[in-house]
């Protein structure tokens, strides 16, 4: 159980406070900075019977044994059921293709019968909740009935980056924590000493979380840098050859690139500057100049339409191609003026 160094203050508040914590818990914050970790480690030092003097969970005892294998029977974690292969709360985005996760109301009434149960060793009992905006409307009410009678010794700890899709009856039922964003010094650094070589230009390009940048493959890290290459060719580009490169990616990553690559092509039109992709803001500076500006907003629009319907398309390779060719097309028919 790990937290990150930006977490050490909030973490050293909630031990300080571990024996009057409320008996709800809303974590919320942005992708990427591990606000799921930080959940599972206070859930694991609350349970465990002999924590550290820094709140930290032993790692060593039973309870302790019983959280790493994943069955300890005063926790239980709730995520959607064809999720929950661990790691941060954001890998709905970052796996796409995975199915639509809901968390049902069927896991949240089995939840009843637990809630009922007295405390096998600990003196709590907990509920774990991620992502909590994966809650169908019917299971947020049922939840939100038991939020609104909690049973004496449980805390429920909801971990979400979009509170606001939860029930604002959820929300003001649970004691709201802004999880810490890291300065960018802070995430550089962490991200050098998990061996990340480039941490500079992946946490520009990911907007600054941390874990998003971790979690950059060094491969996908180099098909982006083949595509921003392409790009970076305008009218010449070769869109077939563009949209192979995406083959990999998936339709949301690959509009992801798309948009940020034209959000710094209106930057440099408009502002002389670029805010994702420092290393090819030349490239991007000399395309901009030679765009008609209408045309490259129109782009922007169709980008941020495809999107929003990005979940299901209908052909994933012919969207791709259609997109590479009218982002050549912005460069072709410029008019003087
Ligand atoms: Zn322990």
């Amino acid at each position: 159980m790990m937290i990150y160094p930006w977490q050490h203050d909030l973490w050293n508040h909630m031990s300080a406070a571990r024996e009057r914590l409320p008996h709800a818990l809303l974590l919320q914050g942005r992708p990427g900075i591990g606000k799921l970790d930080f959940a599972e480690a206070l859930a694991a030092a609350l349970l465990c019977e002999h924590p550290a003097q820094d709140g930290h969970a032993c790692g060593q005892c039973d309870s302790c044994n019983w959280n790493a294998q994943g069955n300890h029977p005063d926790l239980r974690v709730l995520t959607p059921d064809d999720g929950g292969q661990g790691g941060d709360e954001d890998d709905a985005e970052a796996k796409p293709g995975k199915k639509s996760q809901v968390i049902s109301i069927a896991q949240v009434r089995e939840l009843a019968e637990f809630l009922n149960l007295s405390s096998h060793r600990a003196r709590v009992r907990l509920v774990l909740l991620h992502p909590a905006e994966a809650l169908n409307a019917a299971a947020a009410n049922a939840l939100l009935k038991m939020l609104e009678e909690p049973p004496p010794g449980v805390l429920f700890i909801l971990v979400t980056h979009q509170p606001q899709r939860l029930l604002p009856t959820i929300r003001s039922r649970c004691n709201k924590m802004d999880m810490p964003f890291p300065e960018r010094a802070q995430a550089e650094s962490w991200l050098a000493t998990q061996g990340i070589s480039s941490a500079s230009e992946r946490l520009t390009y990911v907007g600054g979380a941390p874990l998003l940048a971790l979690r950059m493959e060094e491969d996908a890290e180099k098909r982006l840098g083949d595509l921003h290459k392409e790009l970076g060719h305008g009218a010449r580009m070769d869109p077939f050859f563009a949209a192979s490169l995406c083959a990999k990616e998936g339709i949301p990553a690959t509009l992801e690139a798309l948009q940020k690559w034209t959000h710094d092509l209106v930057s440099a039109r408009l502002a002389g500057e670029v805010r994702y992709h420092m290393r090819q803001a030349p490239s991007l500076q000399a395309l901009a100049n030679g765009i008609d500006l209408s045309r490259l907003l129109d782009f922007q629009r169709v980008l941020h339409e495809a999107r929003r319907t990005a979940q299901h398309p209908l052909n994933a390779e012919l969207q791709v191609e259609s997109l590479m060719i009218q982002y050549t097309q912005l460069f072709s028919t410029v008019r003087a003026s």
